[in-house]
């Protein structure tokens, strides 16, 4: 009887919840369900206890203050692109936020406003109708708001800075269901633990960026040479960007080409490093100065072109659909690109056990590395490159091998590394230790603003600052 009037009660109440939303409440019972809970990443599979489809900040307010009552565990989804699957949970209550995909762009402040469920293919739509554009990732179907929370570096960084950057303000739902605006002037702790500090703070509703004229044309170069040639091409490579302009945004991938079409059927399978390269400046002038970079060695194949920015924000999505593979991902600043770092990463690759893993190096430098380190919560800039090890996979009888690929890639490259990690690309977030090594210097007030919005650790999937936290704790290693 007991439990008869327990199950009862909390049918109300979740009955009485979704009375307050304006969006739809699933549950594992609703025919959306398996939809709705699934993120990008394959290899995440939960089964969250509710999904709220919310369609404003209302909804957001109703959803954080019932997950409060009654200490459900809460995950927040933007994009759902998030690597380690913090975008959902077990047994909890999901925030989904992609019905929230509205893109207003003020032409006459040069600046665009999305809801957190935006992804960089809506944002990119509505602003390059003006040839305008917010710097944002590289595959158009990842969510603004994870990226933008972790920093969020793209063909712009170079030229426009890290997406945070460029953040000007956003709307905040925060664990005591208040509505804030954080930017310079309001709420100034929170706009700068929110550029850089992940989804520690609250539910972010809507961001507002500065736009930049780019496009709608822009110059791309991407020669494909053979792996075998890769000391020769990367040597290159090196003394290219070693005095190029913030508006050139390079970095070099080595890849398997896959057997897709507009890929020649001989090339299919053949393991290649591929030079690639953003001029974000006028498309006539960047088919000359990246040039050089399609002449480090004979290319096998030559994917150069002057194409509109939106195409070349979707140039890789092919590769990653969502739900259908698995993905580890991890990645880390290099202090340097010298010959014994390439040989390292190269050996790396030939021992990939799956052909559609990759590795890539971005050089950095320009408009992001002269952000001073304590100006954002990301952290230091210094590091001239990042390395990102994409271990990328479609049996789940692969997975072992895969992971462990990956890890001890990462591992065997820390000794050239900076040793501060990008926390977009986190693995499955289980070394705490690297989010403290992260943030460096700023982890501590990361820790006193986290205590300040959210001292019950409501927001705790993602890279996560414990509130709890002190110096002498260290529970981020
Ligand atoms: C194919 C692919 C390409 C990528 N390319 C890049 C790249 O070019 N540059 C780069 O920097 N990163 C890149 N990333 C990494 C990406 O930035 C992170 O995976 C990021 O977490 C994705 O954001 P999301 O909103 O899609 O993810 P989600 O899984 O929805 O969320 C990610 C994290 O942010 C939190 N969160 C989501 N929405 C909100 C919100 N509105 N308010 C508060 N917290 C929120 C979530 O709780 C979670 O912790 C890429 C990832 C993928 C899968």
């Amino acid at each position: 009887m007991a439990s008869q009037t327990s199950t009862s009660s909390r049918a109300n109440s979740i009955q009485e919840f979704a009375g307050k939303l304006h969006g739809e409440l699933i549950q594992p019972s609703d025919p959306a369900y398996d939809e709705a809970r699934r993120v990008w990443n394959g290899m995440i599979d939960r089964r969250p206890a509710l999904v709220a489809r919310c369609r404003g900040a209302a909804d957001v307010v109703a959803c954080v203050k019932f997950a409060a009552d009654h200490g459900l565990l809460l995950a927040v989804r933007g994009g759902g692109h998030n690597v380690a699957g913090f975008g959902t949970c077990d047994g909890g209550l999901v925030i989904d936020l992609s019905a929230m995909r509205g893109v207003r762009v003020d032409r006459e402040h040069l600046t665009v406003r999305a809801e957190g469920g935006a992804t960089w293919a809506d944002i990119d739509r509505e602003t390059q109708a003006f040839g305008l554009a917010a710097p944002g990732g590289i595959v158009s179907t990842t969510g603004i708001a994870g990226l933008t929370l972790g920093g969020g570096q793209g063909w712009l960084r170079r030229t426009h800075g890290m997406t945070c950057d460029n953040l000007i303000s956003a709307d905040v739902v925060t664990a005591d269901g208040q509505v804030l605006v954080a930017s310079e002037t309001k709420n100034a702790d929170l706009f700068w633990a929110l550029r850089g500090g992940g989804g520690n703070f609250g539910v972010v509703t809507s961001f507002e960026y500065r736009l930049h004229p780019v496009g709608p044309m822009v110059a791309f170069a991407g020669p494909v040479y053979p792996m075998e040639q890769t000391a020769q091409v990367m040597a290159g490579f090196r003394d290219f960007v070693a005095d190029a302009p913030d508006e050139i945004n390079a970095s070099a991938t080595w890849w398997t080409i896959p057997a897709l079409p507009g890929f020649p059927e001989d090339l299919h399978g053949q393991a290649v490093l591929i030079t690639g390269a953003l001029f974000a400046g006028p498309a006539t002038e960047g088919e000359v100065r990246l040039m050089p970079l399609r002449q480090l060695a004979e290319p096998i194949l030559d994917l150069s072109a002057t194409l509109p920015y939106t195409a070349l924000q979707q140039i890789f999505d092919p590769f990653f659909p969502p739900g259908q593979l698995r993905y580890y991902w991890k990645s880390l600043y290099l202090a340097g690109l010298g010959s014994e770092v390439v040989d390292e990463i190269e050996a790396w690759i030939h021992s990939r056990p799956s052909s559609l893993s990759m590795a890539s190096v971005w050089v950095l430098g320009g408009a992001l590395g002269r952000v001073d380190g304590g100006a954002t919560a990301t952290g230091e800039r210094g590091a001239p490159y990042l390395l990102e090890i994409l271990a990328n996979w479609a049996a789940p009888e692969e997975t072992e091998p895969n992971v462990t690929w990956a890890r001890s890639f990462f591992a065997a490259m820390e000794r050239f590394g900076t040793g501060k990690t990008n926390l977009n690309f986190p693995g499955l977030g289980e070394d705490p230790r690297f989010v403290r090594a992260a943030f460096g210097r700023n982890y501590e007030r990361l820790v006193e603003v986290k205590r300040e919005y959210d001292p019950a650790n409501l927001f705790r999937l993602n890279q996560n600052i414990d509130p709890r936290d002190t110096a002498e704790l260290g529970t981020g290693g």
